[in-house]
């Protein structure tokens, strides 16, 4: 599944490309996991302004509008001058003066939806209950430790919610968790101020390398540009069980979370 540095990284792989070009068509493929929102034709003749992301949503600002893009758990988007025709899993296309913009999604839980601005009622409801993004200025130490006190369920379940963070995914929660010492099963709100200091800092840091690096090396994912699997991010824990922590040596334990896998050392994270 993309995670958000993978979202990042398409972003950037496209936005300034696709910057000041006019909408010429709009073709849609099977339904994806919400309606498109509006008559595909109205957004003909309108240009693109830019290219934002909030959480793992990519906001693509028209002159009138925009279209709200996540990519779901098997999505990608590609934008060239020429693309081939569509095949069976291309499900939305945005012709525009610059080139085309695809989504290609073979499991649909992707979508493509128009709002007229971010206070719609459907961007409201998307959008409107995210937390802080992990890669901004604005991602304040003080506001996460006292998000983690709010919460009495396990730090990496916490982190999955996107209440106190948005974005950080599975396999980053895991690395994260990883890189500041603390064990994932461990309450929230039991958490110190200085080990809330760790994990924010390294929450911070895995996502940045992970942009830097070009995102992880996640089966479905290529960059807008057509570039498939350049990303190779090196996990300590992630996808590891049994094998030997980077660090100690010891096996790497897999456990389930809310039914979801999740990796830690049992040596060098603390509970
Ligand atoms: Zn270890």
């Amino acid at each position: 599944m993309p995670e958000l540095p993978e979202v990042e990284v398409t972003r950037r792989s496209f936005a300034d490309a696709i910057e000041g070009a006019t909408v010429q068509a709009v073709r849609l493929g099977k339904p994806l996991r919400w309606p498109l929102g509006c008559v595909p034709e109205t957004m003909v003749g309108r240009k693109v302004l830019s290219v934002g992301r909030r959480g793992k949503y990519l906001l693509i600002s028209l002159n009138q509008g925009l279209l709200l893009v996540h990519l779901g758990m098997s999505g990608s988007l590609r934008f060239a001058p020429v693309l081939p025709a569509a095949g069976a899993h291309d499900h939305f296309d945005l012709v525009t003066s610059l080139g085309t913009l695809r989504l290609h999604d073979p499991r649909r839980f992707g979508a493509v939806v128009y709002v007229d601005s971010l206070n719609d009622v459907q961007a409201l409801k998307l959008l409107g209950r995210l937390g802080p993004e992990p890669l901004a200025d604005t991602f304040g130490v003080a506001q996460f430790q006292a998000q983690l006190r709010r919460h009495q369920s396990a730090i990496k379940s916490v982190l999955l919610a996107g209440e106190a963070v948005v974005g950080v995914g599975n396999i980053y929660a895991s690395e994260a968790l990883f890189m500041a010492g603390i064990r994932p099963t461990v309450r929230a709100a039991r958490l110190s101020r200085p080990r809330a200091a760790r994990l924010h800092a390294a929450i911070v840091q895995v996502l940045g390398q992970a942009v830097a690096l070009g995102g992880s090396t996640l089966r479905d994912f290529s960059s807008a540009s057509g570039q498939a699997g350049y990303f190779q991010l090196q996990t300590m824990v992630y996808g590891r069980a049994g094998l030997p922590c980077h660090v100690c040596a010891n096996p790497v334990r897999l456990i389930k979370q809310g039914q979801r896998s999740t990796f830690y050392c049992p040596t060098c994270q603390k509970p």
